[in-house]
């Protein structure tokens, strides 16, 4: 990219002059709720969704939710960032704050984002899909009975300082906006700061490089915080998180454990690999964007891959990675790093009109995640029910359940584009 391509990019990126004001949600969300969700594509999005938005607006958005949905829906706070913000998170379930001791630990799956600030793709993404389950409850029956079974908890901006920075100073930041041993390098690369595997040592010792790990595992507060909420969780015995899709961008990718080496394989590979390519399929069926499913210590080494592969693991590190923490520390059998469109042509400044396509393709992978690890999932067919019967993308029928007929598994890719093109018109080739 040039440098002019770059700056008209960057400013492309930010929200046009149109401000949200959060009395102009709720009156969108009382006036034309189920129109503008029932066939986004065709339909003008909800205003919250026609652009980025800064933490100003995503916060008291997220309360608004809480008072909106106040059965469905809970505001949490994780923790609190280097300057002092507040990691907020959502968590959604039918009475997500209750405990029900007697029928065991509640299970959870977590949907999170913006740990590398500039990624805000990856923000509006957890948003998008909270809100689009939070208002298809009782109106699509998969929905219902996924936030009957599960609390999901999206948390969109695990880095605040850094992502409150993209806003004001340099829209390509990526760490956290920490104090360093250097005045002039902030941050801390919060994908590398986790204590398993942390390697900070050999490969990101150097506080002015991009993906600076600390001085010491979980310096980096955000990170320490988000740890220690995920163990307070799962020890008071009424949460069991059995999965995580940990959202960033860009090129396409889900990648499972693990980060830290391509020489040590997860215990449960074919399990990961499986998953890995349902959510991929699923994500494929809405606009055919092609995700590709690898080990993350391969999606994370790119460039060097391309050089020698035995300079990987010394060459760049993925250790000290949440995918592999959650994994490995907190059991979480099925934990993904999903990193979002596009393949390049916009990278990090992905467009605006990309939120609500890739919105939707996530949701797809989180109804299929969801429907997966069900507890009916083993005997019933209903990882395909799950992810068909859909109430965001397709006509809701008015005051009943949403039918949608189309069948993921159908293999026929001719069958697959007809139905696309019938309902879409977003032509994903363009991001090539
Ligand atoms: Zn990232």
């Amino acid at each position: 990219m040039h440098g002019n391509d770059l700056a008209r990019a960057i400013a492309h990126s930010y929200p046009s002059g149109v401000s949200l004001h959060v009395s102009t949600l709720r009156h969108r969300q009382r006036g034309s709720l189920k129109p503008a969700l029932s066939c986004p594509q065709y339909a003008e999005p909800i205003a919250f969704f026609q652009d980025y938005r800064p933490l100003a607006v995503i916060d008291p958005w997220m309360r608004l939710m809480e008072t909106l949905f106040p059965m469905l829906v809970e505001f949490i706070t994780i923790g609190t960032s280097y300057e002092g913000r507040n990691i907020s998170a959502l968590r959604v379930g039918k009475n997500p704050d209750s405990s029900e001791k007697l029928l065991g630990p509640r299970k959870t799956l977590i949907v999170s984002a913006g740990s590398h600030a500039r990624e805000w793709i990856s923000t509006s993404t957890v948003n998008y899909v909270a809100y689009s389950l939070i208002t298809s409850y009782g109106i699509s029956s998969s929905i219902t009975k996924l936030l009957d079974e599960f609390n999901l908890v999206f948390i969109p901006t695990l880095n605040p300082d850094g992502y409150a920075y993209t806003f004001s100073q340099d829209r390509l930041w990526r760490k956290n906006r920490q104090e360093t041993s250097l005045p002039f390098c902030r941050g801390i690369d919060l994908d590398r700061s986790w204590d398993f595997m942390w390697d900070g040592e050999t490969a990101s010792d150097n506080p002015c490089s991009e993906s600076f790990a600390g001085k010491a595992p979980f310096e980096a507060v955000e990170s320490r915080y988000f740890a220690e909420w995920a163990k307070n969780e799962t020890d008071n015995g009424n949460h069991e998180i059995v999965g995580l899709l940990d959202l960033h961008s860009y090129s396409q990718k889900i990648l499972y454990p693990y980060s830290f080496s391509c020489s040590e394989h997860p215990p449960t590979l074919e399990d990961l690999e499986e998953m890995g390519n349902g959510l991929a399929k699923a994500i494929r069926f809405n606009n055919h964007a092609r995700y590709e499913v690898v080990s993350a210590c391969e999606g994370n080494t790119v460039i060097a891959k391309e050089g020698s592969k035995t300079l990987l693991p010394r060459m760049q590190s993925g250790g000290g990675s949440p995918l592999d923490w959650f994994y490995h520390e907190l059991k979480v059998r099925h934990s993904y790093q999903i990193k979002l469109g596009d393949n390049g042509a916009y990278g990090f400044l992905l467009p605006k009109e990309y939120i609500v396509p890739t919105g939707e393709e996530v949701l797809r992978a989180v109804k299929f995640f969801g429907a997966s690890l069900s507890s009916s999932a083993e005997n019933e067919d209903t990882e395909a029910k799950y992810v068909t019967d859909s109430g965001i993308s397709q006509q809701a029928m008015p005051g009943g359940v949403v039918d949608d007929a189309m069948d993921l598994t159908n293999d026929d890719p001719a069958k697959e584009d007809e139905v696309h093109e019938e309902i879409y018109d977003w032509d994903l080739r363009k991001r090539g």
